[in-house]
């Protein structure tokens, strides 16, 4: 039987609607929309359809796109002041400063400067902690994406097996401490891990995040498990392929996502949730994906 596919662009449609709905509901109240600022530095390519995307995806949902776009030389103290000023800006909700950034900027320390309610990414230090301490706060998108795509595919986590490769900061570590507050027990595998065809034949869920094309293949596979493929990679035919190679693992897999059109999607739409959910709070409105 083929593997159910876990349809990232659906579910990703789904969530704008919800949010679009908050945000036209709660407007009376708040008296302006939520607001995202997309801090863009220098011309670097790929940054420029990504924030055109994120701009786009805000534009949807009625959401106000607030970023700016700075000179590829422009110093650290320049960008840290624009953060403050954002910070202290009633109109913004959201703050990302879109990587990677020109070599002499620290990437660390602008993210230091966030104010990390408006964190829109989740990555700010304190809302690691948060989520370490399974605090409320805002997630980091593209691991809150893949636990959206489990949940509504109803995978069950309780005690479930499950193995995360890779243990990134943006993806890896976050992905295995959400699947462990599910209460998966959890296993991360990484560059160092000895055997990892036998560590990942033991997952339930295994959540691949190891930026390897084609790292994954049916000998790594227990079968009936739910594989989720986090890595992007373009082709050099054209096209885009993932960390696991979909055809050989398919048939083996219960569910999977693809790529394009998997985990993709719902990275953006949990960059909106993060900015629409910080909105509803400020003005006391309901969560807006509180039973998606
Ligand atoms: P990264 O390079 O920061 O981390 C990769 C991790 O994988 C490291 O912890 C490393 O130890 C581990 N790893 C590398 N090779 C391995 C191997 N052979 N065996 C086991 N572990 C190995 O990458 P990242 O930022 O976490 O991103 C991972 C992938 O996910 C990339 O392809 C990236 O493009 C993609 N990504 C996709 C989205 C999305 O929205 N779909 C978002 C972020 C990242």
């Amino acid at each position: 039987m083929a593997a159910l596919r876990l349809d990232g662009r659906a579910l990703a449609a789904r969530y704008e609607t919800l949010l679009a709905e908050a945000i036209t509901a709660g407007l009376p109240r708040a008296g302006r929309p939520p607001g995202l600022a997309v801090l863009r530095v220098g011309d670097d390519p790929a940054s420029a359809v990504y924030v055109a995307n994120k701009e786009k995806a805000c534009r949807r949902i009625g959401m106000a796109s607030l970023g700016g776009h700075h000179p590829a030389a422009t110093p650290q103290a320049d960008l840290e002041a624009e953060i403050r000023r954002l910070n202290a800006d009633g109109a913004v909700d959201g703050i990302l400063v879109q990587l990677p950034l020109p070599g002499h900027l620290d990437s660390r320390a602008l993210l230091m400067a966030l104010d990390p309610d408006k964190d829109a990414d989740g990555l700010h230090p304190l809302n690691l902690g948060r989520l370490v301490c399974g605090e409320p706060g805002p997630r980091s998108c593209t691991p809150a994406g893949v636990m959206a795509l489990l949940r509504e595919a109803g995978v069950p986590l309780r005690g479930a097996r499950a193995v995360v490769v890779g243990r990134s900061v943006l993806v890896g570590q976050p992905m295995a401490l959400m699947l462990q507050q599910a209460d998966a027990t959890v296993t991360v595998a990484h560059s160092h891990s000895r055997d990892l065809e036998a560590l990942t034949r033991e997952a339930e869920v295994l959540v691949v995040a190891a930026g390897r094309p084609g790292l994954i293949g049916a000998a790594h596979v227990r079968p009936g498990a739910v594989v989720v493929d986090v890595g992007i990679h373009r082709r050099e035919g054209g096209g885009l392929c993932g960390d696991v190679r979909f055809e050989e693992v398919e048939p083996l897999a219960r569910a999977i996502t693809p790529v394009p059109g998997g985990v993709g999607p719902m990275t953006v739409t949990m960059l909106l949730a993060n900015t629409v959910r910080a909105w509803a709070r400020r003005h006391a409105l309901p969560d807006p994906l509180a039973q998606p």
